[in-house]
């Protein structure tokens, strides 16, 4: 598949033949089940876009049936920013309902396969992104992470996928989450890619109070794969990973060094704490940014007896199950009498890890990290709620910190791929990017 930074080259006649491609493509590899919905009309080279993005006249649903029959009526920063720099959305990529998963087995438009290996998964929640990326049916796709959704889809798709600095990116226009821990990122063939990608769609943006008013200066002219990092690695984190990770791991290691980069040797909270704060926090947060789906604004409608009936017949049946999970668990931990139990004591631990990455980074330029603790696994094999969210143990910290993290292959273990991640100081994109491609790089 032709690279992004090769179509952004193309000649404009081209666009209409590379548009017919890569429609043969997606219709030769339909199993994938990666895209919802094609639409061609976009003047531009054609970019997958998540399902929980605003693109004005799309049908945006979040993989959700609550949200099935609504059309957004606008564009999200990100995909003006797109337009105006030679882009298209061209599709709607498959993902977990409301981005509250890691398989994407939740959506209401069923599983998406992981390209490498039809029996298991792509990840989640960004998993029709990336398993479109990696299977050759995308030049390139957006999608988002709140607590590892772009960066574990890419790793068990075998492509690379960024988060950014919470801030960095604008929220305007992506469906809410967990709204302290969301941003949209690329997804892509290779770490060049991604830093386009990542210069297209960042810098601030006055509709999103959360944006970060800082300076941004793009990162693609300024790339430097032979500058020399101090990396992190977190000697406690990587013994709950599978023996292959670990492998992959070391070989990384070993691949840095000879790189010229010095490997420095740390100590971070106990990943299990990660689980609970994630899950108090983004349940919190998304049992209140759910409530705007009530079968009145947006959506679908069922009618019921009074308007309260409406409600509760609407919710009951639009929302699939792991999403009420959610709002009730997420109703709970912010109730009176458990607030302070679960709530104000995620945040405590949230602060905590916010420290102990900053104590690091004292020392060090950048953190390695696995992605995932497994390869990717199959389809049906995490039933238990808890099975599947601690395979986000490695991601999830990063969101809660706020920091800049991209995943990118490193290994294959038979014809299964692993990827690990690079961690930034907050805003220091240029040298994540810097170090990640002098990794891909020696790694050829
Ligand atoms: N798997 C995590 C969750 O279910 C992360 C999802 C995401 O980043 N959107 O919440």
């Amino acid at each position: 598949m032709i690279t992004l930074k090769e179509a952004l080259k193309l000649p404009k006649e081209e666009l209409p033949h590379l548009k017919q491609d890569l429609k043969k493509r997606i219709e030769e590899k339909k199993e994938l089940n990666a895209y919802i919905s094609l639409d061609e009309s976009g003047d531009g080279v054609p970019i997958l876009i998540k399902d929980n993005i605003q693109v004005k006249n799309w049908s945006v649903t979040s993989a959700s049936k609550i949200l099935q029959g609504y059309i957004s009526p606008y564009d999200a920063t990100v995909i003006t920013k797109l337009r105006e720099n030679g882009l298209a959305p061209f599709g709607r990529a498959n993902m977990d309902e409301f981005a509250m998963g890691s398989s994407t087995e939740t959506s209401y438009y069923g599983k998406t396969l992981n390209p490498h290996d039809y029996e298991r998964v792509p990840g989640g929640s960004s998993g029709g992104s990336a398993s479109a990326v990696g299977g050759g049916v995308a030049i390139a796709s957006l999608g988002s992470d709140t607590g590892g959704s772009i960066r574990q889809p890419a790793s068990f798709c075998g492509v690379v996928g960024m988060k950014p600095t919470y801030g960095r990116v604008s929220r305007y226009g992506l469906s809410a989450y967990g709204s302290s821990l969301d941003q949209i990122g690329p997804i892509t063939q290779n770490v060049e890619d991604s830093a386009i990608l990542y210069d297209i769609i960042s810098g601030y943006d006055p509709k999103d109070s959360t944006s970060a008013d800082i300076e941004y200066s793009p990162i693609t002219p300024n790339l430097n794969p032979n500058q020399k990092y101090r990396i992190a690695v977190i000697d406690n984190y990587v013994k709950d990973a599978s023996t292959e990770i670990q492998q992959a791991y070391e070989k990384t290691i070993r691949t840095l060094e000879k790189l010229g980069h010095t490997i420095i040797h740390k100590e971070m909270t106990d990943a299990k704490y990660d689980i609970s704060a994630y899950y108090i926090t983004a349940m919190a947060e998304a049992s209140s940014n759910l409530a705007r789906y009530d079968g009145i604004r947006y959506g679908s409608r069922v009618e019921g007896e009074n308007l309260k009936d409406t409600y509760f017949r609407t919710r009951s049946e639009g929302f699939g199950d792991e999403v009420k999970r959610r709002i009730l668990v997420g109703n709970f931990v912010l109730s009176s009498g458990y607030y302070d139990a679960y709530y104000v004591k995620a945040q405590k631990v949230r602060y905590l890890i916010q420290q102990k990455y900053s104590e690091i980074f004292q020392d060090a330029d950048l953190i390695l990290s696995p992605v995932s603790p497994t390869l990717p696994f199959k389809f049906g094999e995490k039933k238990e709620p808890l099975d599947m969210y601690l395979s986000d143990i490695y991601t999830i910290s990063v969101n809660l910190a706020g920091l800049p993290a991209i995943s990118l292959p490193v290994d294959w273990v038979g014809n299964l791929p692993v990827g690990l991640q690079l961690i930034g100081k907050p805003f220091d994109e240029l040298n994540l990017f810097n170090g990640a491609l002098s990794l891909e790089q020696g790694l050829k």
